[in-house]
């Protein structure tokens, strides 16, 4: 995280807890104002010379971020957090409660606590309290309920950039040959237990030592000779087995699993007079026959190398070619992106440059419509004006196509947020469902299947409208969904942005099966989300998706005649 980011974290707790603590409202918006001004500084914060140029960074603030560049904490933080429950923190994690409902539990209710809320909701409690229907303390419920579910795990997002921090400091350790990271992770799963890793060294004390003083390890679990575990400061667990260089294949394929597909590989292994385990593959006479490569195990028993991310004991068995599934480098557009005009970080122009450096012939700029306030979304006139600053940029830009498109709200009827005069004038038109994301599954399938069936919608951006570990989404009947998208020609959004990945990979598979075409899009709103693509990829893997279905695949004519389609 760059410090830009982390200072305004901090300024954004800042606020919240004293929020909770009953500050006033100046307080409180100084800060979060702060939080905003210090994230969207290009620069990092730590080279601007002169702090009291920024807008609304007054001198208490200027201390307080000298202070933090400074030790990496600042103190008055610290005396405030002491002076809240702690559990008060955890509170804030519930979808649907808020800094002021938080600080009304706390001193109406004396819910310091997730177990306390759980007390006051199930003795009725909760149900006395002022201004508090039955509705939303059902909400709170679910989302209790689904914070415990989700809070086991970790996004991809998260595990990855840690998972390739440790390989790659400890593949610069002495003796170290191979290194790599299996499990949930190697096969890309949207979230993730524990990290596990493998390696072949000749200096294995070495490497253990350096495993366990790791920075970031703060607690040491297990210390064996092939095999140690630690947990890091983020809570996640990571294991390392050290595996002789010869089974490293075996190793590999035995804790990549799934579990499921190892049953599978076993079974067919012992259906040939042959024995599979993490060391290697044997035959009767117990002679190893394969052991080094995963792909030299899958070939003695006469199958084709099965990717990781499709090793989820389904039909990979019986593929009698593997799938050409789709890679990072296939992709060729991007058609779902914001500017500064709504609540991206970038300008058009900056957004076409972004692109261009990922080798894309085509970018769509996808703002926000009006009907999200919150993001800053364009009113008719705004959107009017909007297109054609793209038009000029594209004339203006070289190297790039630059789309003039809408990312418009799919009201909770299926409406769409704009009229349909003013969507004919885009390029391209995303769909998406920003609000009542509970509504019951019968609407939300009515809703969406509005949208998809509508002549100017070419994607349904992230369909459910997930954000994981935080809300589940829509749940709409799919199979109906991605018929009609199938034979309306509308495609289908794997949004990759590692907090949604929506759809998801099962969706995606039925999507595919189905006939529909998908869409994989970062959703960027600053540059760094272009560097999202790859857990779209992932998520695309695991759903079996080809390039030819994929419209961020296609040339640039292709693409444009496919948008110039008729429903
Ligand atoms: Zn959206
Ligand atoms: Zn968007």
């Amino acid at each position: 995280m760059s410090v830009n980011r982390e200072l305004a974290k901090v300024f954004e707790k800042f606020a919240t807890i004293l929020e909770i603590s009953g500050a006033n409202a100046f307080k409180i918006n100084a800060h979060i104002k702060v939080a905003r001004v210090i994230e969207d500084l290009v620069e990092d914060i730590a080279a601007v010379e002169d702090l009291s140029s920024l807008p609304g960074v007054g001198k208490s603030s200027i201390a307080k971020i000298k202070e933090y560049l400074k030790t990496g904490e600042i103190k008055e933080l610290g005396v405030l957090l002491d002076s809240i429950p702690a559990g008060l923190l955890d509170l804030m994690q519930v979808q649907g409660l808020g800094p002021k409902t938080v600080r009304r539990l706390w001193q109406e209710m004396n819910v310091v606590d997730i177990p306390t809320l759980k007390e006051a909701i199930a003795d009725g409690r909760l149900e006395s309290m002022p201004r508090m229907g039955m509705k939303t303390i059902s909400n709170i419920a679910d989302s209790l309920a689904f914070l415990e579910v989700a809070s086991k795990r970790t996004r991809i997002g998260d595990a990855m950039p840690i998972a390739e921090m440790i390989i790659d400091t400890l593949l610069a350790i002495q003796g170290v040959s191979k290194i790599e990271f299996a499990g949930s992770l190697r096969r890309g799963k949207d979230t993730i237990g524990d990290i596990d890793i493998l390696a072949t060294t000749t200096k294995p004390e070495l490497l253990a030592q350096s495993f366990c003083t790791f920075e970031g390890v703060i607690k040491v679990l297990v210390r064996g000779d092939t095999k140690c575990a630690v947990r890091l400061v983020c809570g996640m667990q990571v294991d390392l087995r050290i595996v002789e260089e010869n089974a490293f294949g075996a190793a590999l394929m035995y804790f990549t699993g799934s579990k499921e597909h190892n049953i599978m590989v076993r079974e067919l292994a012992i259906k040939q007079n042959m024995k599979l385990n993490e060391y290697g593959l044997f035959d009767s006479t117990e002679t190893c026959v394969a052991s080094k490569t995963e792909r030299s195990l899958y070939e003695n028993l006469g199958l084709q190398y099965i990717p990781p991310e499709i090793r989820e004991g389904k039909q990979e068995l019986a593929l009698e070619e593997t799938p050409k599934l789709i890679q990072l480098k296939d992709i060729l557009s991007d058609l779902h992106d914001h500017t500064i005009a709504s609540d991206g970080h970038l300008t058009i122009v900056e957004l076409a440059e972004e692109a261009k450096k990922r080798g894309f012939h085509t970018i769509a700029v996808t703002d926000h419509s009006q009907s999200s306030v919150q993001a800053n979304g364009l009113s008719p006139e705004r959107l009017v004006q909007h297109i054609s600053e793209i038009k000029k940029a594209n004339e203006e830009i070289s190297g790039i196509n630059i789309l003039a498109g809408s990312e418009v709200d799919i009201h909770s009827d299926g409406r769409l947020d704009y009229e349909d005069d003013l969507l004919a004038q885009l390029d391209i038109v995303v769909a998406s469902p920003h609000s009542a994301l509970k509504q019951d599954s019968s609407k939300a399938t009515a809703r969406l299947l509005k949208a998809i069936e509508h002549p100017l919608v070419h994607i349904i951006g992230h369909p459910t409208g997930r954000v994981i570990g935080k809300r589940p989404g829509l749940d709409p009947d799919m199979p109906t969904l991605f018929a009609a998208a199938a034979a309306c020609n509308t495609a289908m959004e794997i949004n990759a942005n590692s907090w949604r990945l929506d759809l998801r990979d099962t969706q995606v598979h039925a999507a595919i099966d189905a006939g529909a075409l998908i869409s994989i899009n970062t959703d960027a709103h600053a540059a760094c989300d272009f560097d999202q693509l790859r857990y779209g990829i992932l998520t695309a893997r695991r759903g079996w998706l080809t390039p030819e279905k994929c419209i961020n695949c296609f040339s640039f004519d292709h693409l444009r005649a496919w948008l110039a389609r008729s429903c």
